[in-house]
């Protein structure tokens, strides 16, 4: 195995036993950068220098001993970040043409914790502008491809993140969710993705998209190193005010307790049935989980109400990039930016928000009391990421309505504050990769990484990997 094929655990481990150095694990991962990116397309930004400069120095903590390494959890990680986490000193970009020269004078809370707990920056990477998509398609730097079969798309936005962990271009990546944006292209490229709960997580520093759905969370190759690096990111920031001063426990701590006894709620309007194998279903009840049939009613309302909320929020959140104080003119808008500030301003002006905001605001709250009274039943819900498999480069692009709906299973989660892991459950019959997610009350991840972790080492889907055809080295 190459040491880039390693997950965040492995590393860790390999790295405490001196069985290799950070150094030479952060080579191994811009190796396969050099090798593929050019094809996928996943990072718009590969820092060469700045992470071998860091390996370095983390090799040199780690001489101190293992008492040391015990308060620096990702010491020698290379992890990859969505280009839309300001990094100071690093072009940060949003995957649009708007921001293609902005050098952000901070970093953003996350990854401050992340360049705290050791892990090593290895780049930006592709998503779609300002995280406005589902499928990568949009961004200003070129489409990433899906590195299962690059006719198709990765899901988006979080697209470079999601491709890059799938072939071992880093460790793991961080990414945002909005409205599906980590969950669809994890599942998508058969990674792990995690949508924490609203708040969990900071957002200072993050290129705002919708301030109220916006969630901070990563892709990883398996359940054990999304719970590491949410050890690492959760907390309370005071940059934040919507992160609650709530102590964050060992995430890996329980995730090997077993699922007995959990009850899992199998939503009617998520088609679950039709889309998640019986099979699926049956590995929870082995493992001893009570399986519940459960109704989201509002569930039809979830698009339409992301889709006027959202673009509200984007069209305040985008006002600040008029060409004046930073970033370049208006004019370099993409067209899907440009969609959504007009949609944006339109339900926000005075006549047409009691018709269209008030009424989605209204309808918010009763889907997140859908997820209320359906947790009084269940500890946890399990349902589909996305409508359909990953579909062909280009055949959504024209269509941004049929783009839109794709997210039906996903805003749900962002509209009631919840979380979500989304866990690799299958392939389609072109051979595609196909995801599940596991919802659950807010504050409920511990309980999503211990049911994603059973199922994870039951099926064993995380371990299939893209064939990546390799040009022959040494000619
Ligand atoms: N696909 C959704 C949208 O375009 C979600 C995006 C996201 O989560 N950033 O709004």
């Amino acid at each position: 195995m190459k040491l880039n094929e390693l997950t965040i655990a492995q590393a860790l481990e390999g790295l405490k036993k001196k069985q290799f150095s950070s150094v030479e694990l952060t080579k191994a991962c811009i190796a396969q950068i050099k090798k593929h990116n050019r094809e996928i397309n996943a990072f718009i930004t590969v820092c060469e220098e700045g992470a071998l400069e860091q390996a370095k120095k983390t090799d040199n903590l780690a001489s101190k001993g293992d008492a040391f390494r015990g308060k620096i959890p990702l010491l020698g990680i290379p992890i990859a970040l969505k280009d839309l986490f300001s990094t100071k000193g690093i072009k940060t970009t949003a995957g649009s043409k708007v921001l293609e020269n902005y050098m952000p004078p901070y970093d953003a809370t996350v990854v401050e914790k992340l360049k705290a707990a050791g892990a090593v920056i290895i780049g930006k990477t592709n998503l779609d502008a300002w995280g406005h998509g589902s499928s990568g398609e949009n961004s200003d730097f070129g489409p990433t491809k899906n590195p299962w079969n690059k006719a198709y798309v990765p899901g988006g936005s979080s697209s470079g993140s999601a491709a890059a962990v799938a072939t071992d271009m880093c460790l793991g990546a961080t990414g945002t969710d909005t409205g599906g944006s980590i969950r669809t292209p994890a599942s998508f490229c058969n990674v792990v993705g995690l949508k924490p709960t609203y708040g969990r997580v900071s957002r200072y520093g993050i290129i705002a998209m919708a301030s109220s759905l916006d969630s901070i969370g990563h892709l990883t190759k398996t359940v054990e190193d999304a719970a590491l690096l949410l050890n690492v990111t959760a907390g309370n920031d005071s940059h934040d005010a919507t992160t609650p001063i709530k102590e964050v426990t060992d995430y890996t701590k329980k995730i090997k307790d077993g699922i007995k006894g959990i009850k899992i709620g199998l939503p009617k309007e998520y088609n679950v049935k039709a889309k998640i194998d019986s099979s699926d279903i049956k590995i929870f009840q082995d493992l001893g989980a009570e399986i519940i049939d459960i109704s989201l009613p509002h569930t039809e309302y979830a698009v339409a109400c992301y889709y006027i909320i959202q673009p509200a929020e984007v069209s305040s959140n985008l006002a600040r990039y008029d060409g004046i104080r930073y970033g370049s003119e208006r004019q370099n808008f993409g067209e899907e930016a440009k969609r959504r500030i007009m949609l944006g301003t339109y339900t926000l002006s005075a006549g047409y928000y009691d018709a269209y905001y008030k009424k989605a605001m209204q309808v918010r709250t009763l889907i997140r009391e859908d997820f209320i009274k359906a947790y009084k039943k269940v500890d946890v819900i399990l349902a589909p990421v996305s409508p359909t498999a990953p579909w062909q480069l280009g055949t959504k692009a024209d269509d941004p309505l049929k783009m839109y709906l794709s997210d039906i299973y996903t805003v749900t989660a962002n509209l009631a504050g919840i979380p979500s892991l989304a866990v690799p459950c299958g392939f389609s019959k072109e051979g595609l990769p196909i995801g599940m997610q596991i919802l659950g009350p807010q504050f409920s991840e511990e309980t999503l990484f211990k049911i994603g972790y059973f199922y994870q080492e039951t099926t064993g889907w995380h371990k299939q990997k893209p064939v990546m055809r390799v040009k022959k080295e040494n000619g």
